[in-house]
Order: C-alpha cells, then structure tokens, then sequence
C-alpha cells in the first residue's frame, strides 16, 4: 500500500506536466494571437502616418506649382499694365493684378502650412522609427519562439503521455481508481501531509488520522477537501 501510494505521488507528478503541456499548447496560438494584432496596430498606425505625409507632401507641390503659375500671371499682367493706352483696360488689368495678388497669399499660406504638416510628420516619423522597428522585430521573434514551441508540444506531450501509461500501471488498480476519481474537477488529487495538515487545503489533521497515515494501511482521504493524503516519509515532510 505505501509504495502504491508514493507511485501516485509519482503519477500526480506526471500528470501535472500533462497539465501544464495542455495549458501551454492552447496558450500559445492565443498569444502569438495577441502578438500579431499588436503587430498589425503598429503598422497600421505607421502606414496611416505614412499616407498623411504622402498627401501634405502632394499638398505642398500643389501649393507650389499654383504659386508659381500665379507669380508667372503676376509678372505679365504687371508687363501688360505698362503698354495699357486706356484707363478701362488699366483698371481692368489692375483689378486682375490685386485678384491675383490675394491668391498669390492664400496659396502661400497653404504652401506653408502643408510644409509645416511635412516637418512635422517627418520629424514624428524619424522619432518613432526606431522604437517601432525594434518592437517590430521582438513581435516578430516572439511570435516565430511561440509558433516552434506550439509546433513541438504535440511530440512533448505524446511522450509524456507514454511515460504516465508507465508509472499509472506500477499504481495498484484499486488505488487507481480512487485517484482517478479524486482528480475529477481537482488539481493534485493526492497531496502530501504537511506539518500535520493536509498540503492541499491546509486544514489540520487529527493525532488519529496522522497516526493512520503514519501506518499507510488505507486510502485516506483529507475531510476538507477530500484530496488522498499521503505521509511521505522519504523526504521531511509532516
Ligand atoms: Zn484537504
């Protein structure tokens, strides 16, 4: 009985790695999930910084060539006035001369403050370009570590699974199946006594029940949270 309730202690072990494999095996797709929408995001939002300073940069050459075809108008009309013969015509050409000087400064100010938007967006650009290329990079390394590990834990926990077959059939049936049972809906079925409480919900033994435990004749299972409780003499523990 006693070897058949430390080869559980055992099992349990092994299952616990079982566990934590099946943990790991659904949570890694749902991190490296994580991890590519937070990829997607930064890029996103850079690519959108991108397209802006693609429309001021337009914006700006826009501006520019009006500003120059309004200069060119400019200085012709400002030729033209001085062969005008009559004061119609001069005051005509100098109506166009003031038109044109108005458009002269709104294309100006258009001019600058699509070329602020540029300097603006560039410096943004230039500032961010290194913390998103290296936050890029370890995205990218992260999510390729959880993709090799996601890859790998099928053959991990098949051959785990191969060693339980071993230690679960070194365990008597009949504990066994008290294990078995115990472990539905619990984690560790079988605890070890610990200074005189149960090491699974800590509540205290009683001198009797710590006596019987100290014998090993039975399954005994803890009155709190009916876990198998186990006096493991090889180590200190109780
Ligand atoms: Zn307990």
């Amino acid at each position: 009985m006693k070897q058949g309730l430390f080869d559980l202690l055992g099992l349990q072990d092994v299952d616990n790695e079982i566990d934590a494999l099946q943990k790991n095996k659904s949570a890694y797709p749902r991190r490296a999930a994580e991890l590519r929408a937070e990829m997607d995001d930064l890029k996103q939002d850079r690519s959108a910084k991108e397209n802006q300073l693609k429309q001021h940069e337009s914006g700006f050459n826009h501006f520019l060539q009006q500003l120059n075809i309004a200069e060119e108008n400019l200085k012709k009309h400002q030729t033209r006035l001085q062969e005008i013969k009559t004061n119609r015509e001069y005051d005509a050409v100098q109506q166009e001369i003031i038109a044109l000087e108005h458009a002269i400064e709104e294309y100006f100010a258009e001019r600058e403050r699509e070329d602020e938007e540029v300097r603006r967006l560039r410096n943004l650009l230039d500032e961010e370009r290194e913390r998103f290329e290296a936050r890029i990079a370890e995205l990218e390394s992260e999510i390729a570590d959880l993709e090799e590990k996601a890859a790998t834990i099928d053959g991990e926990i098949a051959r785990v699974v191969e060693k339980r077959k071993a230690v679960a059939e070194a365990v008597p049936p009949r504990i066994l199946a008290v294990y078995e049972r115990v472990r539905r809906g619990k984690t560790n079925a079988v605890v070890r006594v610990s200074r005189g409480a149960c090491g699974g919900c800590w509540r205290s033994l009683s001198p009797q029940k710590l006596n019987e435990l100290r014998m090993c004749n039975r399954i005994i299972a803890c009155d709190g949270c009916g876990r198998i409780v186990v006096w493991d003499d090889r180590e200190s523990a109780g």
